[in-house]
């Protein structure tokens, strides 16, 4: 059996009464190929998301964390089809995108699902206006009727992410950090997207900074009806924003539960690590918690350890862990995880 499939019945939840998901995520696998030799023969892949499922509900900030290296960037780029998936299924709306040509996706996700990266700075061109760089996608998918009206669009977005209009005529090199990055949100909303996918969105940022952005995400949230992926390895970040949580280590969602539950009573001994290693303000009722150290690096995706991938690591590990892959499924009310302890 694949690592950390679900069954259809026991997936994350099928749809109950009222409950809308806007994005279906079915045993998604991206595997990059490793080249070798003069010949450049595939010789090996690395499994950086392996049998990933999610169902995301329209409304809803779902946070994905894990340390760097765990698949979660991965993920997220493929799901927007940046990437293209090895196997699974992506269903945006109920509709089937995980082999959409670039044509098809133009005219569906191009516009409904946005990205917003760590280093906006990156992608923006230091040539370029910030106007004609915000005017671009609007031309490109031939919205508003004339260039005043993109115009005046552009500035309304500035606007609406907290910039002066009049900085339509700077570059990118006048802007700071929190800046650019009110940029990169003006940017992932200039077409009206549903879904934003918020890569490390906030992690070069200092945490003042950090804090009027996400709260700039909340707030814009509420006034579009927005569904946010928010990505990131900062569990104090990620619980400020998030309605539920996933936790992925090594391409595989270890647990998934909602934010209180997660954060009060996690339950996987990854999670439970992660927790004890940062500090998160503790909420009424939650205890401090011990300190857990993990030991050793997380291993090669190329060669990802049998049965629990995180047994290596894992300070309670039994022999079962070494060579049965543990069933992700409810242990709680919609608090899922894998792990034998469990099973
Ligand atoms: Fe640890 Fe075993 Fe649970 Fe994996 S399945 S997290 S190795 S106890």
């Amino acid at each position: 059996m694949d690592v950390n499939v679900l069954s259809e019945k026991e997936n994350v939840k099928s749809k109950g009464p009222g409950e809308d998901f806007i994005l279906e995520v079915k045993n998604l696998k991206k595997y990059f190929p490793i080249k070798d030799g003069i010949l450049q023969k595939t010789v090996g892949h690395v499994k950086a998301v392996d049998g990933l499922n999610l169902n995301i509900k329209k409304g809803e900030t779902f946070g994905i964390v894990g340390e760097s290296g765990c698949g979660k960037s991965t993920a997220g780029r493929t799901i927007i089809r940046l990437n293209k998936p090895t196997e699974g299924k992506i269903l945006y709306k109920g509709e089937d995108i995980t082999k959409a040509s670039e044509n098809q996706l133009r005219k569906s996700i191009r516009k409904d699902i946005q990205m917003i990266f760590q280093d906006p700075f990156a992608s923006l061109n230091p040539r370029k206006t910030l106007g004609k760089t915000l005017m671009e996608p609007l031309e490109a998918h031939q919205l508003y009727k004339n260039k005043k009206e993109r115009m005046d669009r552009v500035k309304e977005l500035l606007d609406v992410v907290g910039l002066d209009p009049s900085y339509f005529t700077r570059y990118p090199h006048e802007f700071s950090g929190g800046q650019r990055q009110r940029i990169g949100i003006a940017r992932a909303l200039a077409l009206n997207p549903e879904l934003i996918i918020a890569d490390e969105a906030v992690s070069a940022l200092d945490v003042s900074i950090q804090s009027q952005i996400i709260n700039l995400m909340k707030d814009l949230q509420e006034k579009f009806n927005l569904t946010y992926i928010f990505i990131s390895h900062d569990l104090s970040v990620v619980r400020h924003i998030s309605d539920r949580v996933a936790v992925m280590y090594l391409g595989n969602l270890m647990e998934l539960a909602d934010k209180d539950s997660l954060y009060s009573e996690p339950l996987h001994p990854y999670s439970k690590a992660l927790l004890s290693a940062v500090p998160v303000p503790k909420k009424k009722g939650e205890e401090q918690r011990e300190r857990i150290v993990l030991e050793g690096d997380i291993p090669n995706p190329a060669n990802p350890p049998k049965g629990c991938v995180f047994h290596t690591r894992c300070p309670v590990a039994m022999d079962v862990c070494k060579e049965v892959v543990p069933t992700f499924k409810e242990e709680k009310p919609n608090h899922y995880v894998a792990c034998h302890l469990y099973n």
